[in-house]
């Protein structure tokens, strides 16, 4: 089945042995919007994440970076931030993205992979990855990839899928899984599809100072036959109370993470983060080589240091391969 969720249609998986990045999950050409969470039967998933969001994020910001943003299912949930940077590996993704939010100086769209990232150290003052830690075969090094992109002061808002979970406990202990929940490192359980521990994320954030401030636990109920047979109301409302238990014990198939970056936190290594520009183009730097600012030529962007060119289609920064390769 690939990586994708989504039956049908086919998730091509990239492998960008060129740069020596890890594989990367791709939804390009994917109904996933539709199938997973239009038609899916997802309104509850969908309603007590935006309830966990709400909990967790601040109470404004200047510029958010949206990691593994899809087709903008929780973008308007970031109303509170001046500007938001989607940020998905598939085009066509990001198009649908375009086609609900409509395209504004607000959005940004940017088709990257999430171990290159595109921008200048330290550049926004909140993130979000909700759903896409569990297509990374790397998570610390994707996870290192946003704190460098991160200045101080900011938030980062992160969803993982928990391997510890009550089903898996359940499972594990009546012989019916191979795997233990219980030990620390990720299980994959589909191809790109992992789960992790609760333990080792929060070890990984430490490792990047990363202070954690507040963990939720979501979709407690989780399970077909509770969605069917209990009015979806209730079951968010129970959820929405169960969410606290998370600063306590994490047993949920999903858990939010409220980290920050101090104040006095290590300033980002190298490059000037360039907080008063307003122009999207002085954000970026090039995925190749990290030289920036980049140009602007026609309908292109152009690194002078290495001579990659990233183009702009339809709105959209496509920092996949450089052109003409
Ligand atoms: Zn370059």
């Amino acid at each position: 089945m690939g990586c994708s969720p989504s039956s049908g249609i086919i998730a091509r998986l990239f492998f960008m042995d060129t740069n020596n990045t890890p594989p990367v999950c791709n939804y390009e050409g994917s109904d996933y919007q539709t199938s997973f969470w239009d038609q899916g039967g997802r309104e509850y998933e969908d309603r007590t994440e935006a309830i966990a969001l709400k909990r967790l994020l601040p109470e404004s910001g200047r510029l958010m970076l949206e990691l593994g943003a899809g087709a903008g299912r929780n973008t308007s949930r970031y109303a509170d931030f001046e500007r938001v940077v989607l940020l998905d590996y598939s085009t066509t993704q990001l198009a649908q993205a375009q086609a609900r939010l409509g395209k504004s100086d607000r959005y940004i769209f940017v088709a990257a992979d999430v171990y290159r990232l595109p921008f200048v150290d330290g550049l926004f003052d909140g993130a979000t990855m909700i759903r896409t830690l569990h297509h990374m075969a790397d998570a610390p090094k994707a996870l290192g990839q946003v704190r460098k992109v991160l200045g101080p002061g900011s938030t980062f808002i992160l969803e993982f899928a928990n391997k510890l979970n009550a089903k898996a406990i359940l499972r594990y202990w009546l012989g019916k899984q191979d795997w233990s929940p219980f030990t620390l490192e990720p299980v994959e359980f589909v191809a790109l599809n992992f789960d992790f521990h609760p333990k080792a994320v929060k070890k990984w954030l430490g490792a990047l100072d990363f202070r954690i401030k507040k963990m939720l636990t979501v979709s407690h109920f989780r399970m077909d036959l509770l969605k069917k047979f209990i009015p979806t109301g209730l079951l968010v409302f129970l959820d929405s109370l169960a969410q606290w238990t998370g600063s306590l014990w994490q047993l949920t198939p999903s858990v939010f993470v409220r980290a920050s970056v101090t104040r006095d936190g290590k300033v980002p290594p190298k490059g000037i983060p360039r907080h008063n520009s307003d122009e999207a183009i002085d954000w970026f730097k090039c995925p190749k080589c990290e030289a920036s600012p980049l140009e602007f030529e026609k309908e292109h962007l152009h690194c002078s240091a290495c001579g990659s060119d990233w183009a702009i289609r339809d709105g959209i920064y496509d920092f996949r391969e450089p052109l003409g390769k």
